[in-house]
């Protein structure tokens, strides 16, 4: 896949010196409602016409506002509502040959929002549900990405810090659904994307502007681009997280994000419900023990008498916000205070700490080597 992708970049990096500079037209092939279970759904086109080809045969053209019914039939789509009489078939592809065309789906089965995208549609029956692929241009899908990952709202130089992020997400993770017929899906496992833009907020012209670029380590291999909300003050390093440590994920004091919305939280917890956990942990712990703790840098182990337990695993069990936080217990009271720092895993770039830094002029370079120790930011095709 990635040999495709990489292919149209060549081919098309030819056609730009030859005839004029324009972005690439390389396409993702994303594999979208990728969580759910469709099996019935209709597409209408927003802007532009758009051909339905139905088993390599052109159906019918479909033009702004048509509807395009299509459900699951056993192993076939039954396809309807356009002109013609409706059919079954294995597979359906819904193109046009304009790139800013766009369409949306509205899932029926489940009932769903309707979703707009750009580029082109596949759809085909596989396990027992409407395989949905949207083929899209690569910077339109980056955009899409950026969006869904960082919102609307923030300064374009943080949008390019994310762009090239997501962009080294794309190219290090083209692999991942090999055989499944697409490149990525649209969920948390590899990037969220919800579609086209729905916010001007000038992300598009932050991937264009930063168009190719990607991280790459030492060694020149392309970087796992972690990011998270707000790291509390210190990033993560990988090795604390995950057992393996990479050199560009490294701990990094971080000035920017304190001032931020999710640099601080607190919750109280039981403190008979804490004792009953540690229990089911292995710790048989004396009910009247004094629980506090404190982490004035991060620290992987909350500690007690001889016990040891990941910060990590606290906060997953207990759905904290970060695994940066204190225990506070005023003492034979029936409840403990946790105060944390920070929103997520920590680990990579500080999204809130990145705005900040890109409100008071620091460039999209300066934001990525702040959290990222190490790394090069180079053009994609010099990798290959
Ligand atoms: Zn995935
Ligand atoms: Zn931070």
């Amino acid at each position: 896949m990635r040999m495709r992708l990489l292919s149209r970049v060549f081919i098309f990096s030819l056609l730009v010196l030859q005839f004029s500079r324009m972005p690439s037209p390389a396409n993702v092939r994303v594999s979208i409602f990728n969580g759910y279970s469709v099996s019935a759904l209709v597409i209408s086109p927003d802007k532009g016409d758009f051909n339905v080809v139905a088993d390599g045969r052109l159906l019918s053209r479909l033009e702004e506002n048509d509807i395009l019914y299509i459900s699951r039939k056993g192993d076939l789509l039954f396809v309807s509502g356009v002109s013609g009489s409706p059919g079954e078939f294995e597979k359906v592809a819904v193109y046009s040959s304009v790139p800013g065309n766009s369409f949306s789906i509205r899932p029926v089965r489940p009932s769903m929002e309707k979703v707009s995208y750009h580029g082109h549609l596949e759809l085909s029956i596989s396990y027992e549900r409407i395989s949905i692929i949207n083929e899209v241009d690569e910077n339109l899908y980056l955009a899409g990405v950026v969006e869904a990952e960082a919102g609307t709202g923030a300064r374009r130089m943080f949008y390019k810090a994310q762009s090239v992020i997501c962009r080294t997400y794309l190219y290090g993770n083209l692999y991942r659904h090999a055989g499944e017929g697409f490149d990525l899906c649209d969920e948390v496992h590899c990037q969220v994307y919800h579609g086209r833009l729905t916010g001007n907020s000038g992300i598009a012209g932050a991937v264009e502007e930063t168009g190719g670029l990607v991280m790459t380590g030492s060694e020149g291999e392309l970087v796992n681009a972690l990011f998270h909300a707000n790291c509390g003050g210190e990033t993560s390093g990988s090795g604390e997280v995950w057992l393996t440590a990479r050199p560009y994920l490294r701990p990094v004091t971080d000035p920017w994000c304190r001032n931020r919305p999710g640099a601080s939280w607190q919750v109280r917890i039981d403190r008979e419900k804490w004792i009953a956990w540690l229990a089911g942990m292995g710790y048989q712990s004396a009910a009247k023990a004094d629980f506090a703790s404190r982490q004035t840098r991060r620290e992987v182990y909350y500690r007690h008498g001889g016990f040891s337990i990941p910060y990590r695993k606290i906060r997953a069990d207990w759905n904290f916000r970060s695994s940066f936080f204190d225990i506070e217990d005023p003492g034979g009271g029936r409840q403990l205070l946790i105060r944390g720092r920070g929103y997520g895993h920590g680990v990579g770039l500080c999204q809130e700490g990145a705005m900040e830094m890109a409100a008071r002029g620091h460039n999209f370079m300066e934001i990525l080597q702040f959290y990222y120790t190490g790394i090069t930011i180079i053009d994609v095709e010099k990798l290959f």
